[in-house]
Formats: C-alpha cells, structure tokens, sequence
C-alpha cells in the first residue's frame, strides 16, 4: 500500500489563518481541502508537501447564491452540493450536466469545486465550465483581495495565478447568459469510457441568441483536449454576430476541433480526442440552443 512521505498538518481557523500559515510555512506548505486530488498524488510521491493546512472548518468559504448580478459559489463547496443547488442549475444548467459526470457520489461528496480548478488538471470537468461562463476567480493573499477571469487562471497543467501563499476563496459567475433569461442557456457533454470516470473529452456551451436566433454572446469550453485555458476562442469569434443554427455550428465546431491540442494516452489517439472535441462542441452548442429557443418561446 502506498502512503505518503511524512507531513504536519494544521486546520486553519479563518481564511486569514490560512495565508498566515502558507506564509510562514513557504512553498512546501499545501492547501487541502476534499483532499481527492492531492492525498493520492501524495501517496504516489508525486507531491511531497511538508504541511497540509487544511481549510475545510472555513465557512467563509461555503455557500451558493446570488449577490446584484453575479452567481456566487464558495471554493470549498463540494460537487455534491452543487449538483444540489436549485438555483445554480436554474441559472447554469451545464453546471448540473457536469457534476452529474464527475466521478462517483465518494469523491462528489468530498471533493470541492476551490480543489477542482485549483488542481487544473487538464481533464478536469469544472475548468472548461467555468471558462466557458466567463466566470471570475476571488483570491486572496496577505496583501489582499484579487479577481482573476478564468480565461486567465490557468498556466498550464496543474499551474494556476493562486499564488503559494494565496488561498482561493470563490468564484463568480456573470449572469448575462443566465437560462432564467430569453434566449439565453447552457449545456456541457462528456464522453468517458466508463460512467465516472475522467473525460476522453468534453465540451461546455453557453449561448445567449436574440429573437432572430442570432449568437450575442457565446462560450465554448473544452476538456481534456489541450485547449489554451480550456477554451475555443476562435470557434466562439466565429458564431458571434450569426445565426445559432446549422451550418454555423458546424463550422464552428470544425473550427473548435482544428484549434485544440490533445494528447494520445491510455484514454485514446489524438485523431479521436480531436475529432471528439468537434462533435462535442457541435452536439452541446445544439442542446443550448434548444434549451435558449425553448425558454424564448416560454415553453420552459
Ligand atoms: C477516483 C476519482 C475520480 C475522479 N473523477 C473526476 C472526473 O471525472 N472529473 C473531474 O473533474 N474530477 C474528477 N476527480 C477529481 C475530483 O473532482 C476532486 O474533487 C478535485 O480534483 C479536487 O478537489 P479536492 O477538493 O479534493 O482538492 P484537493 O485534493 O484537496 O486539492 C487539490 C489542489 O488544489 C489546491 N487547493 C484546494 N483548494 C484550494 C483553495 N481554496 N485555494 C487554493 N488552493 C486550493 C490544493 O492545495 C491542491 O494542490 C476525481 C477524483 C477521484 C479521486
């Protein structure tokens, strides 16, 4: 059995408490939170923290909920709670398509939404969500409190703008493409080789149409792709400004599918991963458009 290198551990009091520790610790010092990503990297030696500060007694951190014009979702709720969240689905519908497909109810029980993105492992499901939401990261650090878009968060696999001594604290959701809105809504797929288990790839959609059925703005995330920041810029500057419908769709989902980078790996070829990554984008950009169409006509 594999168990980690020595380590000591302390459970910090405030989010203050927490950047104190990180601080006079230095950079062997780690954040745990569900701990489902980082105690088996730990077992496996691949990290080799000297403290754990963990932060799960901080209810600073918890919570979802609408504050003026931002959905707000705390980094230490679990995926489990917001798969949960009535008024998280009632906005982001993909929220909810993603949660149902990660892992199992074990690791959605325990493992957070801070630690998903935090991890920024590239086939994490929430990174290429929020992306595509145009969400922000709230960090904060001894000498304050910064905002990052996601589209700027990422600097590679498992490499983010948290600093060693930073804590993420939440993360905000504009809700301009919020579905309770006409024309507006979300969706996000995902195919895996078996129920729960990580993506071979994904795709998020956010779309926000006019009554004419013409893109406003739009949002096109990828996962396990090797999409820059998880996100297909280009596909998403080709819609804007056009009809959300056939050929459009498919061109920017052709667009989306010639733009990513993904990797052969025990998961499958890149030629699959690629082609993937383009009959994702166009099945997911389909079901937004039906669920933004289906609130325009006032079906839902
Ligand atoms: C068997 C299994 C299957 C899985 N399948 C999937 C899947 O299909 N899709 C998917 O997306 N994920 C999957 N996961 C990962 C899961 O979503 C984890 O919950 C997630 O990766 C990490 O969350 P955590 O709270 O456990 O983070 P931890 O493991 O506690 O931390 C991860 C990293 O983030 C840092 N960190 C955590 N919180 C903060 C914070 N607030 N501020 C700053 N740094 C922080 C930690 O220091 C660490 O470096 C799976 C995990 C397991 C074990």
């Amino acid at each position: 059995m594999q168990v980690p290198a020595h380590f000591e551990y302390q459970r910090a009091t405030s989010v203050e408490d927490a950047i104190a520790l990180l601080e006079r610790y230095g950079p062997e010092s780690r954040i745990v939170a569900g701990g489902h990503s980082l105690i088996p990297m730990m077992k496996l030696r691949l990290a080799q923290p000297e403290l754990l500060v963990d932060i799960n007694n901080l209810t600073d951190l918890a919570g979802i909920g609408v504050v003026g014009e931002e959905l707000r979702i705390g980094a230490m709720v679990r995926h489990a709670e917001l798969l949960g969240s009535v008024v998280a689905g009632a906005h982001f519908p993909l929220l909810h398509d993603a949660e149902r497909v990660i892992a199992d109810p074990v690791v959605r029980n325990r493992g957070t939404v801070g630690g998903s993105v935090c991890q920024a492992d590239p086939s994490e499901d929430l990174s290429a969500a929020f992306t595509a939401l145009r969400a922000t990261a709230v960090i904060e650090g001894s000498t304050g409190v910064r905002r990052v878009p996601m589209r700027e968060f990422f600097d590679g696999p498992y490499q983010t703008a948290v600093g060693p001594a930073e804590v993420l604290t939440e993360l905000r959701i504009p809700l301009s493409c919020s579905a309770t809105l006409a024309g507006s809504s979300s969706a996000y797929l995902k195919v895996d080789r078996r129920a729960g288990d990580w993506a071979v790839a994904a795709a998020a959609a956010v779309v926000q149409i006019d009554r004419d059925s013409v893109v406003t703005e739009v949002g096109i995330g990828l996962t396990a792709v090797g999409a820059r920041q998880f996100v297909a810029v280009e596909a998403e500057d080709h819609l804007r400004g056009r009809q959300l419908a056939g050929e459009h769709i498919d061109e920017a989902s052709r667009i989306a599918e010639q733009h990513c980078n993904p990797v052969a790996d025990q998961r499958g070829p890149a030629d699959y991963k690629r082609h993937l990554a383009g009959e994702l984008t166009r099945r997911t950009l389909r079901m937004a458009a039906a669920r933004a169409d289906l609130a325009i006509a006032g079906r839902i």
